[in-house]
């Protein structure tokens, strides 16, 4: 056997590990509810205000949600509980019935791989290719030459970029650097992919093509979390939309508008 099939059998093996602490950590529902915020709070250590007071929601399978509110209202508070890097100070927040702040320190990673975040300025390798960029996802949590073989060509596929697969990412427009951004974040078959301002640094023709790609992300399955300050945006989709202000959910509207 090869170095590298001997490399590529290790992480077999260590996978089927890991694939027993993705399934504990996991957010697979047999219900229609994923995530629910049952009555949190939270406040930061620093801060003598609370950034989110007293929030109650449900997220069922196949939503596409926008979150809109004014800079400081909390949205990127209830991002931030939601991947688990803030902790509510009080409340709780299931995802497929676990209550995520008793997730245990090894299952973070693994709770995080199914909860895809994509940010305005894309966080990328820019002396990267987008190949790389992609891959370079599934290295870190020591995928198989294999799997990324086959993994990655598809999703670049997804997203549109196949033409573009050997650019640098520091080379491509913002709308591709979103899309490659989007790429990263599916790696992982993410059950719930949030998109904390994502065209905010995009001209108007391509943020209407990431929201149509968010868009077919969303009906093959994954729930989408959208925090926008893009009026026209929010207007045009018609689907959920949370209005935060001063920490509280100040409307819930099913087809909903931006107001504020
Ligand atoms: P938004 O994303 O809507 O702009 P944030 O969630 O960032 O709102 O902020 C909500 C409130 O929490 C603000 O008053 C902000 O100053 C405060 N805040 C946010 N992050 C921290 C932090 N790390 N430490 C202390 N206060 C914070």
């Amino acid at each position: 056997m090869n170095d590298i099939n001997l490399k590529d059998k290790n992480k077999k093996e260590l996978k089927i590990e890991e694939q027993k602490e993705e399934d504990k950590a996991g957010i697979d529902s047999a219900d229609d509810i994923v995530i629910e915020f049952q009555n949190v709070s939270k406040k930061y250590s620093c801060g003598d205000v609370e950034a989110i007071s007293n929030v109650s929601f449900n997220i069922s399978i196949g939503e596409f949600i926008s979150i809109v509110g004014p800079s400081g209202a909390g949205k990127s508070t209830l991002i931030r509980l939601l991947t688990c890097e803030e902790k509510p100070s009080e409340g709780k927040i299931l995802v497929a019935g676990r209550d995520i702040s008793k997730l245990k320190k090894r299952e973070l990673p693994f709770y995080r791989r199914k909860v895809g975040v994509i940010f305005q300025d894309f966080k990328l390798l820019p002396k990267k290719t987008v190949y790389e960029n992609v891959a370079f996802a599934l290295e870190v949590c020591d995928a198989t030459n294999a799997e990324i073989k086959e993994k990655v060509p598809k999703i670049i596929d997804l997203v549109g970029l196949t033409n573009r697969v050997f650019a640098l990412t520091e080379e491509l427009s913002g709308g591709e650097k979103q899309r490659v951004s989007i790429a990263r974040a599916l790696v992982h078959n993410p059950k719930l992919l949030i998109a904390d301002e994502p065209t905010g640094n995009l001209d108007p023709v391509s943020t209407w093509e990431i929201i149509e790609l968010l868009f077919k992300i969303n009906k093959q399955g994954t729930i989408v979390l959208l925090a926008t300050h893009d009026k026209e945006v929010v207007d045009t989709l018609e689907r959920r939309v949370i209005s935060v202000k001063n920490g509280k959910i100040v409307s819930d509207q099913k087809k909903g508008k931006y107001i504020l």
